[in-house]
């Protein structure tokens, strides 16, 4: 069942375990097709994953498909379809950098081209909603700026990006922890200045018009 959005959920999953973003078995991925979710199963070292292994939940999160157990974060993940059609792929880290910003209940502001290409503003940060809780989905859909890359902070805890592949949501989350990572070195030797929210909208926007027709 899914077979391509199975690849495309595995694929991700293990771009992120290979990107530093996750340690042992934290962070998740999934992808939706329809009313069908399909995720990361829970507590799976990623390097044993295989695509046969991910889990297939409707969005009511009852199981489809699937002989394990779908990761703790699943109604975060369904949350955020639910509330967000345009949304097809989640991403879930406690990325270092990033997580700094969430423990200080801090957005990550638009110091560099990058964020402001991607995400048009700053990352937001939400209030504190305990891991696993739907209550993530409902801040997440509240408190992000529609458009192709969505992001948010979770307060003490870490990170949830969006897209509309499984892959572009993981863009975002490898964007957003390069970002927090300039951002904390830069306030480190100095005190850099957010770009003005004029030039972040023209940024974002021509970024926009040009994606996929153009490297970087
Ligand atoms: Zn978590």
């Amino acid at each position: 069942m899914l077979r391509k959005l199975r690849q495309a959920v595995w694929e991700a999953l293990v771009e992120l375990s290979q990107s530093g973003l996750v340690t042992g078995t934290s962070g998740n991925v999934s992808g939706r097709e329809g009313d069908l979710v399909v995720i990361k199963p829970s507590g799976v070292p990623y390097e044993k994953l295989k695509p046969g292994d991910l889990v297939v939940v409707d969005l009511q999160g009852n199981v489809v498909e699937g002989n394990l157990r779908a990761s703790v974060d699943t109604p975060a993940h369904l949350e955020i379809y639910r509330a967000l059609s345009d949304v097809g792929g989640v991403v879930h880290t406690h990325s270092t950098y990033a997580t700094v910003f969430a423990v200080l209940g801090r957005e990550i502001p638009v110091y560099t081209t990058e964020l402001a290409d991607l995400f048009g503003g700053p990352i937001p940060v939400s209030a504190y909603v305990p891991p696993g809780d739907k209550g993530i989905g409902i801040e997440f859909a509240g408190k992000t700026r529609p458009g192709r890359y969505r992001a948010l902070l979770m307060r003490s805890h870490g990170v949830f990006t969006a897209g509309p592949t499984p892959g572009d949501a993981l863009k975002a989350a490898l964007v957003v922890e390069h970002t927090a990572k300039i951002a904390l070195l830069a306030e480190l030797l100095g005190r850099p200045k957010p770009l003005p929210p004029s030039e972040v909208e023209e940024l974002h926007s021509r970024y926009m018009k040009g994606y996929g027709q153009r490297k970087g």
